[in-house]
């Protein structure tokens, strides 16, 4: 494989009934960062049905270039069709690197490309770098239970792929007045390509605000004893904060809470202006979901708890007594 022929550093938007993902944009700011220190584009593939008007909005956060794949059969996701044309893409336009969204379609549809292209992928990553010698991407994730940050490489193979979780990096600013190319691309799709059927989407979590999305968190631990103070009073406090209620794994593990909902390693990353923890203790793979929050702001007993050296705002006290006098106190200032 000629390595010089591979150029351009490219994102695989994510879009869901007709909306970007914000981990999309997210990727789009940190491409664009790993693009000019390499000299090269960035980019992005749209892939899905009336999808074209949304090629405008990933140029406004920093694409060169946005790849359409528009086309009524790929109104769905599909991993075997969406694989597909990826491959398709990659054959044609010959990218270097792909960097996809840690989300259940990108955990799904990344290892099924990267094994159909014969290269690797690294999971779940928290950092991205460039290799001053080789200027290859240097992708970073926690390996050994958290313990220790691996940097993983992808010398000899194209592309250089890996998936991020959302809410790693800053969301650039939207400029409205940037200028790329919007490229129509062929869509080659046989009956062959798609080895499982649409049927219907079901939707979980009941419809609230996810909290991957929400600019406010209110999350509980293993100190909320049961499952009734989450969907009372910790669900009452990010209610009048506008937020989502998120957990440990800890409360996630007990059954007071759907694993949606949980933050840290093996949950969602989040990145809210407000994070409120709650008798959680602050464990190191709680904290690798969460300390990308604007303001962090615990509730916990016991002085001594971990999650006291990484808060902006710090309570001692009986989570039972606090947070209901915060709600209230919300409500009144807000009349
Ligand atoms: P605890 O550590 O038991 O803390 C409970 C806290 O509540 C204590 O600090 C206590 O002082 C306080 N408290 C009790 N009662 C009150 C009260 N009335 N008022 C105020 N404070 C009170 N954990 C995650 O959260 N997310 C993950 O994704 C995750 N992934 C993991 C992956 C691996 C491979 C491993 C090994 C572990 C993982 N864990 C994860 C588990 C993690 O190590 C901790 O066990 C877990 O985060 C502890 O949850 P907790 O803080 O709710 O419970």
């Amino acid at each position: 494989m000629d390595l010089a022929e591979y150029k351009g550093v490219y994102v695989i938007a994510e879009q869901f009934e007709g909306k970007l993902r914000n981990v999309s944009f997210e990727l789009l700011g940190q491409g664009r960062k790993l693009a000019d220190t390499i000299g090269d584009e960035v980019g992005a593939v749209l892939i899905g049905h009336n999808v074209k008007p949304l090629a405008q909005e990933l140029i406004a956060h920093g694409a060169h270039k946005v790849y359409v794949y528009d086309d009524p059969q790929l109104e769905q996701y599909n991993t075997t069709a969406y694989s597909k044309v990826l491959c398709d893409f990659f054959n044609e336009i010959k990218p270097n690197v792909f960097l996809v969204g840690a989300t259940n379609i990108g955990r799904d549809l990344g290892p099924r490309v990267a094994n159909s292209l014969k290269t690797g992928l690294t999971a779940d990553c928290t950092g991205l770098s460039v290799d001053d010698d080789k200027k290859t991407i240097v992708w970073t994730r926690p390996a050994l239970g958290g313990n220790i940050m691996a940097e993983i490489i992808c010398p000899d193979n194209r592309p250089q792929m890996g998936t991020v979780r959302p809410n790693v990096f800053k969301k650039p600013e939207a400029d409205a007045s940037a200028t790329g190319e919007i490229i129509d691309m062929k869509v080659d799709l046989t009956d062959a390509d798609f080895l499982t059927k649409f049927v219907e989407l079901i939707k979980m979590g009941g419809g609230g605000i996810k909290i991957e999305e929400a600019d406010v968190i209110v999350s509980g631990g293993r100190g909320m004893n049961g499952s009734e103070p989450f969907e009372g009073m910790l669900k009452e406090l990010a209610t009048v904060l506008g937020g989502a209620v998120g957990a440990s794994r800890a409360a996630v593990d007990a059954g007071w809470i759907d694993a949606l909902h949980q933050v840290g390693q093996t949950g969602k990353t989040v990145g809210p202006k407000i994070y409120v923890a709650c008798a959680i203790s602050g464990a190191i793979q709680h904290l690798a979901g969460m300390t990308g929050s604007d303001c962090i702001i615990a509730i916990n007993k016991d002085e001594d708890a971990p999650i006291f050296k990484v808060c902006d705002y710090g309570i001692v006290g009986d989570v039972f007594q606090v947070v209901p006098k915060l709600t209230e106190a919300i409500k009144k200032h807000k009349g």
